[in-house]
């Protein structure tokens, strides 16, 4: 049957839903900030989250050197693949990708903007972690002096209160250092108070770093990951073992997972 005009009721009908269309926008803007969306809030509904995992450091500028004298992007770039693997073996995250793969030498702040461009919901930067000079002690790997410092051992996580998503930025860090404890793993708090590094949460190892350029000219939700003290030489050790490698992946990738999909009920609660 074919209407050609609309009765009344329907007009009144239309109009009321127009009208409730225009104040269920209204109050997901709201919605949005409260839930620390900010402008790209809306990215939760995507069907899929692409996580832009940054390799730390460059070839050329490795980053610390390790127990053994390893340079950190090797392990940097070693877990981002096996991260970056584990993401891909779920439909959610399967448009993740590297930024720095090849190991050129990407200034920080162009980091975040590669993420960007390719339309990145999360960054994550992968890092290796390594003690201050004060710390540092000596011992002999294979004939070679090195520096070495079993004091402290375990991860840390970075978010900037400074960059375009600074309140989903804690949330993430703050679902890592959870994934991280379900894992029974601890973090090391030797980097509490130095620099310009706050320490915000001790149980999960959150620090707040706001001008770290890798973090704070993210628009996205973005994190600094050290997965453990290289300079440490038994965590260094553990830090080679694929087992251990493994327990750190899984665990990175239950917090990602559980994240997203907490920001998306949020998100679509408020919708239904
Ligand atoms: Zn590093």
């Amino acid at each position: 049957m074919r209407v050609d005009r609309q009765s009344k009721t329907e007009k009144r009908a239309k109009a009321g839903r127009r009208g409730g269309v225009r104040m269920v926008v209204g109050i997901g803007a709201v919605l949005l900030i409260l839930l620390g969306g900010g402008t790209n809030a809306a990215a939760f509904l995507a069907p899929e989250c692409r996580v832009a995992i940054d390799i730390g450091h460059s070839l050329r500028d490795p980053g610390a050197i390790s127990a053994r004298g390893v340079p950190e992007y090797q392990f940097n770039r070693r877990m981002a693949r096996l991260l970056l693997g584990r993401l891909q073996q779920d439909p959610l995250f399967r448009g993740s990708f590297l930024v720095n793969d090849t190991g050129e030498a990407v200034p920080l702040a162009s980091r975040p903007a590669i993420a960007t461009a390719r339309g990145a919901n999360i960054f994550l930067s992968i890092h290796h972690d390594s003690v201050y000079p004060e710390q540092l002690s000596q011992w002999v790997y294979q004939g070679k002096l090195l520096d070495v410092c079993d004091r402290f051992s375990g991860h840390s996580i970075f978010f900037s209160g400074k960059n375009g998503n600074p309140t989903a930025s804690l949330q993430l860090a703050r679902a890592i250092g959870d994934a991280m404890r379900q894992a029974g793993l601890r973090p090391t708090l030797h980097h509490a108070g130095r620099g310009n590094k706050v320490l915000v949460d001790r149980e999960r190892g959150i620090y707040a770093f706001d001008n770290l350029a890798v973090l704070k000219n993210a628009d996205m939700p973005a994190v600094l990951f050290e997965c453990g003290v290289i300079k440490n030489s038994q965590e260094e050790a553990k830090l080679c073992d694929p087992q251990y490698q493994q327990r750190l992946v899984e665990a990175l990738y239950s917090a990602l997972k559980g994240y997203w999909t907490a920001k998306r009920r949020d998100f679509q609660g408020f919708r239904e």
